[in-house]
């Protein structure tokens, strides 16, 4: 049987409880997961991308069939250069919802049946999103109950 690799693509900008959660919830289902930030060229993030990578590093070194890598371009392209066949995504609302079985539905064809397969967001980290996380940031309030303990001491120097 060929080796079940998921692609866990996202902006982590910053990474934040939630997404921890979820690759700790997805380590025994995959053989081996890649969390890979997608760089959208149009979109200048907050933190830089090395900065990003830096704390994905720090958060998953501690897997060892956990990978951290970013790519340009279509994610259904990646999966295919990593010899992936499965998408990981997490699902906190039904906006969520919606978004994610349309660009499901479109990778399964354009991505040669690359499978999204979906884990419900716990409760607890369902109001978290690196949006809500950047704009506490931006105005200076406290971020320790969203992101690691590590960053948010690096945040608030
Ligand atoms: P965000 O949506 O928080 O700005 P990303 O674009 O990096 O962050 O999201 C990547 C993936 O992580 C998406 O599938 C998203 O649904 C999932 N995700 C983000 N935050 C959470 C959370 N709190 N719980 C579960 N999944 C989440």
């Amino acid at each position: 049987m060929s080796k079940k690799i998921a692609v866990f693509p996202g902006s982590f900008d910053p990474i934040t409880l939630g997404h921890i959660d979820l690759v700790e919830r997805s380590v025994d289902l995959f053989d081996e997961i890649i969390v890979a930030i997608g760089i959208n060229s149009s979109k200048k993030g907050l933190y830089s991308l090395e900065k990003r990578l830096e704390w994905l590093d720090v958060v998953f070194k501690k897997y060892s069939n956990v990978r951290v890598a970013h790519f340009e371009g279509l994610t259904v392209n990646f999966c295919k250069e990593q010899k992936a066949g499965f998408l990981l995504r997490g699902l906190r609302n039904a906006s969520d919802f919606d978004y994610e079985k349309t660009i499901s539905q479109l990778n399964h064809i354009i991505g040669d049946g690359l499978e999204t397969t979906f884990l419900i967001s716990k409760p607890e980290y369902s109001h978290v999103s690196s949006t809500i996380v950047r704009e506490i940031i931006k105005g200076g309030g406290d971020v320790s109950s969203f992101v690691p303990e590590f960053i948010a001491q690096e945040i608030e120097i």
